[in-house]
């Protein structure tokens, strides 16, 4: 029989990705989302990749009677929570909204996951371990306390998880994916990022840049002590992202894991500077970027990038897209969603 996922924020621009991976790879995906974030932009780009019309509801997970009922009305073999608010700089300035939001969802996700039995994938970050000592980064590398709320959003998930699965290990069993920095959009060009506003992540606003929307990029800081002074991070390409959701969705459904709880870095194990991305947007779009160097941001932290390798050895999953195809695939999709020839 097949197995059925249900992708809480599944409209957004991970979720819609992961979406399309797993109807591929065969599973039944039911997309749930309140839309507080995106329009149906997503959903009509998945609806029109997979040709299929996914079950969809539309639904807040702070609600816990709401999360109750869709596990009761359908048979989830295993979730994979995305909703959550994502912006740093908000989460400083709104913590109790953030706390409430992205504790309460996860919560109520256990919550039910505890009743019914369920597989459950949480959607962590490499911002869990802050500004690295070592790199890279393997899954053993000491977490750093959180510099915002956002990023303490994550650890505690993470540790509710944890603890979760060893409270009701017949009941529940997880993974956490500790994404580096995704970027870049479907092949297809019709899912991708939407951010609201101003961008605050370095690809979406270098985009806006290239359609004439924003008038400059801000390099933030070029006196880092890294090889051309920018800071480094570790891009990884979205459609690769979101298989690895795949591989870890089947490493939980086929009973293939070693212990209850298993974390996993997803990145390609590459450091890119901001001024190698931008370059390589430009030569490989044919574009020249509007750009000026500006101080450095509050909270960047100067270079991280992944050890992938357990991934690799665990899940199967390694990155594949080079960082050329999925800087195209991002003014692909910039041009699609503005209407640029
Ligand atoms: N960055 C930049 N200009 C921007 C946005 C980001 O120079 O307008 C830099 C930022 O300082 C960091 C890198 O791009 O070094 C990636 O930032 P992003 O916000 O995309 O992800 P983060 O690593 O902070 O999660």
């Amino acid at each position: 029989m097949k197995k059925t996922v249900l992708v809480s924020g599944g409209a957004g621009y991970i979720g819609s990705h992961v979406t399309v991976e797993l109807v591929e790879a065969g599973y039944d995906v039911v997309i749930a989302d309140n839309m507080s974030n995106c329009d149906d932009t997503c959903l009509r780009g998945v609806r029109e990749i997979t040709g299929r019309d996914l079950p969809f509801y539309r639904m807040d997970f702070c609600d816990a009677k709401a999360v109750e009922q869709l596990f009761s009305d359908v048979r989830i073999d295993a979730v994979i929570h995305f909703a959550a608010y994502k912006a740093v700089g908000e989460s400083v300035a709104e913590p109790v909204k953030y706390y409430l939001n992205n504790l309460t969802s996860f919560l109520n996700v256990l919550d039910a996951a505890r009743v019914h039995g369920c597989n459950v994938l949480f959607s962590s970050s490499a911002t869990v371990y802050g500004e690295p000592d070592k790199l890279p980064v393997t899954e053993e590398s000491p977490r750093q306390s959180a510099t915002s709320p956002y990023g303490n959003t994550k650890q505690m998930c993470e540790d509710f998880l944890r603890d979760s699965v060893k409270a009701y290990p017949e009941k529940i069993r997880g993974i956490a994916l500790r994404y580096f920095n995704p970027i870049g959009a479907h092949p297809s060009a019709l899912i991708g990022e939407l951010p609201r506003g101003v961008p605050n992540n370095l690809v979406p606003f270098i985009t806006q840049t290239a359609s004439g929307i924003r008038e400059c990029l801000s390099i933030f800081g070029n006196d880092y002590p890294t090889p051309d002074g920018t800071c480094q991070r570790d891009y990884i390409d979205i459609v690769d992202l979101a298989k690895a959701h795949v591989c870890a969705v089947r490493r939980m459904l086929d009973g293939k894991m070693e212990s209850g709880y298993e974390i996993f870095n997803i990145g390609t194990g590459r450091p890119v500077s901001v001024l190698e991305l931008v370059n390589t947007f430009e030569r490989v779009n044919g574009l020249k970027l509007n750009y000026r160097f500006a101080p450095r941001r509050a909270g960047d932290v100067t270079a991280i990038w992944a050890d992938p390798s357990l991934a690799e050895r665990k899940l199967g999953w390694k990155a594949g897209r080079s960082l050329d195809e999925t800087l195209k695939s991002a003014w692909e999709w910039e041009k699609h969603i503005r209407g640029i020839k």
